[in-house]
């Protein structure tokens, strides 16, 4: 039986994928962008920027896009669909909380105060994922997770828990926001630990961190991992694309290919009053868009020797194997555990 992922138009087999993009927003807005009432956006508008994203994307040859907008951050399932039929370009959406810092969890730590929250958080994700988000019958293909600088926060812990149930019930895969170059390791572990199939795992935004002994220790567990902050440099310590291209390099050459796969983490349309980047960081998110990376970064690639099959590896094969459960082209599993069992 082929493997399927839940797009928004419904299953897909992962061998339909194609090129992936592992981790965009079309729309994103901070929890309380709904408390300015004077920009209030409007759903034509968004809908024909969002179509002029996907058609960007599909210029490129992007055939799938993973949108990675949490719950509470504007996520808006039927404006995914509506792009995703008018396009033809896949959209994986996602169920989850943002990071503690920058979500809203008041709610839910009301509950975790009154010791309901994992059970409602269970709730939430094996509704969304067997139902349906609300009334759309929509359901996401993927489970997003989030955890602070420097920590995993109580409150975060409780969803990683619970997703580690999930995976083992329903099979969906896990990716990742870390914050600022931190917690990579640490995320793996804690999802392993809690019974979690490593070729389903992607920790995320792992290019916030230039040191490849952190890489390394993540890799080690067999999980993959989001070079997918393309574009978005300099912010928050974020490091400059120059110098994650040659950590991707070093990681390619050191036989981790099938672990890796490419985004953006774009932000292309700002729900609530768009933002006006100071002058001085304007020129540092002037690629930050779904294109950059066919643009400036594989071309990067290829002169630091990476090989158009490394390239095809990463954009397609890796895609493919997290949403089978097989990392890669599928015919090996790097894990350390399963190695002997597969080579
Ligand atoms: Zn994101």
């Amino acid at each position: 039986m082929s493997k399927q992922v839940n797009t928004v138009l419904g299953p897909v087999n992962v061998e339909q994928l194609g090129k992936t993009l592992m981790h965009e927003h079309f729309f994103f807005g901070y929890p309380g962008y709904h408390g300015n009432s004077l920009y209030q956006n409007d759903r034509e508008d968004l809908l024909a920027r969002g179509l002029e994203i996907a058609a960007q994307a599909k210029a490129k040859g992007v055939q799938t896009v993973v949108d990675a907008t949490p719950n509470e951050c504007g996520r808006d399932p039927e404006l995914l669909k509506e792009i995703s039929e008018r396009t033809d370009l896949h959209i994986i959406c996602s169920t989850g909380y943002y990071y503690e810092g920058e979500g809203a969890p008041a709610y839910l730590k009301f509950k975790q105060g009154i010791g309901q929250a994992e059970e409602e958080i269970y709730e939430i994700f094996m509704g969304e994922l067997t139902d349906g988000i609300g009334k759309t019958g929509i359901k996401p293909g993927v489970i997003k997770l989030a955890s602070s600088k420097d920590e995993i926060t109580s409150y975060e812990e409780m969803f990683f828990k619970v997703a580690a149930k999930v995976q083992k019930e329903t099979g969906t895969s896990i990716i990742t926001h870390t914050q600022e170059g931190t917690m990579g390791p640490e995320q793996a572990k804690l999802l392993i630990s809690e019974g979690a199939d490593p070729s389903r795992i992607m920790i995320g935004h792992m290019c916030g961190n230039t040191d490849i002994n952190y890489h390394v220790r993540t890799l080690q567990q067999g999980v993959s991992i989001g070079f997918d902050r393309f574009g978005l440099q300099g912010f928050v310590g974020a490091p400059m694309d120059s110098a994650r291209i040659a950590v991707l390099i070093g990681l390619i050459g050191s036989g981790y290919t099938d672990q890796i796969m490419l985004s953006h983490d774009t932000v292309n349309i700002w729900l609530g009053k768009e933002p006006v980047y100071p002058e001085e960081l304007a020129p540092l998110v002037a690629n930050w868009s779904v294109s950059h990376i066919f643009d400036n970064i594989i071309p990067a690639l290829k002169n630091g020797g990476v090989t158009d099959e490394q390239v095809q590896t990463i954009l397609v094969d890796n895609p493919r194997g997290i949403f089978s459960g097989r990392q890669g082209d599928g015919s090996r599993a790097v894990s350390a555990k399963s190695t002997t069992e597969s080579e």
